[in-house]
């Protein structure tokens, strides 16, 4: 057993490859053709920190954007003054005031929302959310419908910039299965009801579905930050880098188990490094037993429980011990994001969202 004389780096740290989010970004711009690209960066820019990630995407060339909450807006237009910002939760009426003061454009999702955002007077820019089948946010076909019979005295008093929907199916199935399709046509045929108007249908797994997903703009979030589509090579360069300090490595016999719950039975005298990362840190809990962690680029697998701030790996079979100090990545180049949200029974965005402020985070301009 080795023990660690605590140094000056930090334990535990999440790299954020700005370089390779510009580089994400510009993929989208080429799969989308003559659609325009927005960048949607709602929570946080994905956990990953707005304030860095929202200006390396304007660099990029990205002039409209994203959130879901006011607060999110409100938050991001000091960092992007001259950006169209939409906001996705639109416009309850006690929102109203603030999305003006900040130039918002809210994402109405009902009647009752448009008429709230008419009657503040001034013809403020809006898009308006139609649901094509998720049932989750969006005007109803019924909605719809009376809207198409009176457009306009309904859309006379706002600005309306942009027509959209949501896929629900996008990420499992592809672009001839049956409910894409059905939005698809959906989509087409409440265009067709409302006056002229750009539109946009597809997130970052509707891109890949191809040009038919694509009208006007197109609306990548989790794809700028790593993740690729299901069962497809991913063409997309990793973003996030998370990695933890060794604290100690000791060895255990035969029969010895590890962690709380003692969940891990050796069944070999094993090596054991304890690293400092824990599910307070945002590994998720449910990859006990599960997950995997690279040393020097060699895949290690966790074992036991992972608590709070610990995480425990089985490294016996590495060539070269780790020491105390070493660096674990437990996300990155290795381990990969959607290993990672594999090994925790989860997607990528849950994977991202839960990383927390305690591990301290370093930008770098870099690509890989
Ligand atoms: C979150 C979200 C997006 C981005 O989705 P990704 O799958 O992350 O690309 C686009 N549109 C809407 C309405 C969303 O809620």
């Amino acid at each position: 057993m080795t023990d660690f004389e605590p140094g000056h780096f930090e334990p535990a740290s999440l790299t954020v490859r700005l370089g390779a989010i510009a580089q994400n970004y510009r993929f989208f711009q080429r799969l989308a053709g003559a659609a325009a690209t927005a960048a949607v960066v709602k929570a946080d820019g994905y956990g990953l920190g707005l304030k860095m990630i929202a200006p390396a995407l304007g660099g990029a060339g990205a002039d409209t954007f994203f959130v879901a909450r006011l607060s999110e807006g409100i938050a991001l237009r000091p960092l992007l003054p001259q950006a169209r910002i939409y906001v996705l939760d639109g416009a309850p009426p006690d929102a109203v005031p603030s999305l003006i003061a900040h130039r918002l454009t809210p994402v109405l999702s009902s009647l009752s929302q448009i008429a709230a955002w008419s009657a503040a007077g001034g013809k403020h820019d809006a898009a308006i959310h139609i649901d094509t089948g998720m049932n989750r946010l969006g005007l109803p076909p019924d909605e719809l419908a009376t809207l198409a019979a009176e457009w306009k005295t309904r859309l006379g008093g706002i600005n309306l910039v942009l027509l959209m929907s949501h896929l629900a199916c996008a990420d499992d199935l592809g672009p001839d299965a049956a409910m894409n399709r059905r939005q698809l046509e959906r989509f087409r045929s409440s265009l067709a009801m409302l006056p002229p108007t750009r539109a946009s249908l597809a997130a970052s797994s509707g891109i890949h579905l191809g040009k038919d997903y694509h009208f006007d703009m197109v609306r990548p979030g989790i794809g700028l930050y790593g993740a690729g589509p299901k069962g497809h090579k991913n063409p997309m360069k990793n973003v996030a880098i998370l990695t933890g300090r060794v604290l100690q490595v000791r060895r255990i016999d035969k029969g010895d188990s590890v962690g709380y719950a003692a969940t891990f039975h050796a069944k070999r005298p094993t090596m054991i490094a304890t690293v400092a990362l824990g599910y307070a840190d945002g590994m998720l809990r449910a990859a006990s037993n599960r997950g995997m962690a690279a040393i020097n680029g060699a895949r290690v697998p966790v074992v036991g429980r992972i608590s709070m701030d610990l995480i425990t790996l089985d490294v016996t079979d590495l060539k070269t011990l780790p020491q105390p100090g070493d660096e674990a990545e437990l996300m990155g180049d290795t381990v990969t994001l959607a290993d990672v949200a594999e090994a925790a029974g989860t997607n990528e965005y849950e994977i991202l969202t839960r990383l927390s402020s305690r591990v301290p985070r370093r930008y770098t301009d870099a690509a890989q």
